[in-house]
């Protein structure tokens, strides 16, 4: 364009104004014949770590590993915290009571400092300290099971009956017999952002690149990557993608089904919604969970139904919501959140969990080999833990005598019927 194109009379003028020296070597140089490029080379890079998958479990694997000092490559078939991951999308609760399962509870009480940290030098925040509030039928044992280790670990929280909780939270409708949880420190993270933020943290680049299975032979003693470098150790950290890379191993073991979360919007100025005055909550629900989210970051009320969808490929499904599933989530709030009776779908996220058959995570070797590490099957409840799992990853990799927790073992996934937590 021409407008764009300095005249010859301003490049002449230009170039007189430049100190004779410099206006000689500028046209020796516009002389001179342009060299020929040599095609640039692959880089032949080795790593101590080559991590298949930037979700939340790939990502805190390398940031612990280079923390450890590793060189690591991060791979990731559509870039880190995308829509199609586990780990994509806006929020999810980190909360520490786990019933009997106090092997979470002590991850989600590790993990949760590791966000803290992170949140507090993002340049947004990624932990919400809203609280999250559990609420059951007078006797439910998971709820006591619960608060039993919140006490024994001196974790802060307060507990209390029906009247306890509709005094606090008149916002939402309580039974008669209904007792409650409200677990202090805990609250929500920021999903996909949060994914972003660790890797940025790791200091280290997604490479976006669709990884194939890894060559097996008996004795090999370092993995070929798809540029021609080479990686020490392969972590597979493939959420929902597992199986269909490991269809031997863990087809029917590792299960993605479908989950629809949807996001309500209160009316302007009405501020019961927002983590000021409702905290994370949970509702056992005669076992079919509900939970839901405050308003954090304008996305509304979140609210989801933590029953398993139909089986899913996470590639090819479908993202938009259906009327059955928005129609279940505005019955409920008709009974428990009268005021949002009305309100109007603000947003909804199809989204996929990546079910083991007994909602344990999977961290172990593939079967028969060293240095090819599977980690996966967080099952609905993987994310907060994202921090403990890759601490667990990089503390295998760097140990190697290190002996897996039985309930991560790859011994003990068997054919998916699962139950989910979040
Ligand atoms: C609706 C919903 C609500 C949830 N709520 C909660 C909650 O409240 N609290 C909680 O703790 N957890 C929750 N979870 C679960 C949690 O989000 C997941 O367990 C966790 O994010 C799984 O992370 P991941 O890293 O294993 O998988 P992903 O995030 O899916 O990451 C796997 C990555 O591997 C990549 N990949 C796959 N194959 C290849 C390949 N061949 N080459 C290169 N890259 C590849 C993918 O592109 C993807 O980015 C929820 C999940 C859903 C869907």
């Amino acid at each position: 364009m021409a407008g764009d194109t300095p005249s010859r009379r301003a490049v002449l003028t230009g170039l007189a104004a430049l100190p004779v020296a410099t206006a000689a070597v500028a046209a020796e140089r516009k002389e001179r014949k342009p060299k020929k490029r040599k095609p640039a080379r692959p880089k032949i890079q080795h790593v101590d770590v080559a991590i298949i998958g930037a979700g939340v479990f790939g990502a805190w694997t390398a940031w612990h590993l280079l923390r450890a000092g590793k060189s690591v490559r991060l791979f990731d078939a559509y870039g880190a915290g995308h829509w199609r991951a586990s780990s994509g999308g806006e929020s999810r609760v980190i909360r520490m009571g786990y019933g009997a399962d106090t092997i979470y509870s002590e991850m989600a009480k590790e993990s949760l400092a590791y966000w803290k940290d992170l949140s507090d030098t993002a340049s947004l925040p990624i932990f919400h300290n809203t609280g999250v509030l559990w609420f059951a039928p007078q006797g439910d044992t998971y709820t006591a099971q619960s608060r039993a280790w919140l006490q024994a670990n001196r974790v802060d929280h307060d507990h209390g009956d029906v009247h306890w909780l509709q005094k606090n939270w008149r916002q939402i409708q309580f039974y008669q017999g209904e007792t409650g949880i409200l677990e202090k420190d805990c609250g929500a993270l920021i999903a996909g952002r949060g994914v972003q933020e660790v890797i940025a943290d790791a200091q280290i680049e997604v490479e976006r690149v669709v990884m194939p299975a890894p060559l097996i032979a008996k004795k090999i003693r370092k993995h070929t990557l798809p540029d021609g470098g080479t990686a020490d150790h392969l972590v597979y950290a493939c959420g929902p993608w597992l199986a269909e890379l490991f269809p031997q191993q863990l087809m029917g073991k590792i299960v993605a089904t479908r989950q629809e979360v949807y996001h309500f919007g209160a009316p302007q100025g009405d501020t019961r919604f927002t983590p000021a005055e409702l905290p994370v909550w949970a509702d056992f629900n005669n076992g079919r969970i509900v939970y839901g989210i405050p308003d954090l970051e304008g996305a509304g009320f979140k609210i989801a139904i933590d029953v398993h969808g139909p089986v899913v490929d996470p590639d090819t499904q479908d993202r938009a919501p259906t009327p059955a599933g928005i129609a279940e989530a505005r019955a409920y709030i008709a009974q428990r959140f009268p005021g949002l009776t009305d309100a109007p779908l603000i947003g909804a996220r199809v989204c996929q969990y990546e079910n083991s058959s007994n909602g344990d995570y999977l961290i172990d070797r593939l079967p028969g080999q060293e240095r090819i590490w599977l980690v996966g099957g967080g099952s609905g409840h993987g994310f907060k833990n994202g921090p403990a799992v890759g601490k667990r990853v990089a503390a295998h990799i760097l140990d190697p005598a290190l002996p897996v927790e039985p309930r991560f073992s790859y011994a003990t996934k068997g054919a998916v019927a699962a139950r989910t937590v979040f």
